[in-house]
């Protein structure tokens, strides 16, 4: 009989899942697997189980916010043989990724997907020795995601993003940065940036541009620079709120791979809504097809 671990965070949104896990575990009956079921404990603790049972498991469920998915994508990652695909639950706030692949928010309706999903292979970043799967960033916005207590993320959602990121906006002190792509290198003053792969971040679409595909072997990068003058900053603050905020302001592109290199001092980066640690340089690269999701569509 084949195997599945379900890896899930209990504590992930509003502890969500207490009230579902039945009706999941009744959706899995329909696969014929044995399940293996374990509740996450602290943090790393689902992406330690994962990369220590390696060979294990024929298929990886997981079911939490962007955190909880990192470390399972992150631990399948670590396997030097086959990968098990991996299919999610989610139970964040907002849920970004999870959007993007066209998974269904109701954790009832995520399972039955997976029970009538097929494996379809996902670009995953490599973050200097690290992955994330849909966002690394910097600067204004990147606090508010991993310093706002989890209640608090539960009550706000995703306008908490917006909200206190326009508020960081103007405090922020610029970031004198240097970005090298596999086109170009350039050099200033910016207030945020991040890398992404994903059709929404902060659950606002669109604001990673258009043409975004999940398996391209490209993520976009967004680089805001620092406004020179109220009407620059303006332009900045409705172009957030309209998604769409292209322009001199902006430096935007799809790229596989960027380099991004403090020139004055260490910054504070940020993975998948988790503090990715202070860095001077970052080396991003784009893993195409590097692990298989299990959804009921294709990837686009
Ligand atoms: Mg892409």
């Amino acid at each position: 009989m084949s195997r599945m671990l379900f890896v899930y965070n209990p504590f992930s949104g509003k502890g969500l899942i207490k009230n579902h896990l039945y009706d999941i575990l009744q959706e899995f009956n329909a696969l014929d697997m044995e399940i293996v079921i374990h509740p996450t404990k602290d943090r790393l603790d689902a992406f330690q189980y994962i990369a220590e049972n390696e060979g294990k498991f024929d298929m990886i469920v997981c079911s939490g916010g962007d955190g909880t998915l990192n470390e399972t994508v992150s631990g399948v990652m670590s396997y030097t043989g086959s990968k098990p695909p991996i299919g999610y639950i989610p139970s964040g706030s907002t849920n970004d990724f999870a959007k993007s692949l066209g998974i269904p928010k109701k954790m009832k309706h995520a399972a039955r997907h997976i029970v009538n999903g097929h494996p379809d292979k996902v670009d995953i970043g490599k973050f200097n020795d690290r992955y994330f799967t849909y966002v690394a960033a910097i600067g204004a916005f990147t606090k508010v995601s991993y310093e706002t207590p989890q209640d608090m993320k539960n009550i706000l959602g995703h306008q908490a993003y917006i909200i206190e990121g326009i508020k960081e906006l103007t405090m922020i002190k610029p970031m004198s940065l240097r970005i090298e792509t596999e086109k170009e290198t350039i050099e200033g003053d910016f207030i945020y940036g991040m890398i992404t792969n994903s059709k929404s971040v902060g659950g606002v679409k669109g604001i990673t541009g258009k043409d975004v595909s999940m398996n391209d072997g490209l993520f976009e990068i967004t680089f805001i620079r620092q406004p020179q003058n109220p009407i620059q900053l303006n332009n900045i603050i409705s172009g957030l709120l309209m998604n769409d905020y292209k322009g001199e302001t902006v430096y935007f592109d799809h790229v596989s791979s960027v380099r991004v290199i403090a020139k004055e001092q260490q910054i504070p980066w940020v993975l998948d809504g988790e503090f990715g640690g202070n860095l001077r340089e970052v080396n991003i690269s784009v893993q195409k097809n590097a692990v298989d999701l299990i959804l009921e569509k294709d990837v686009k």
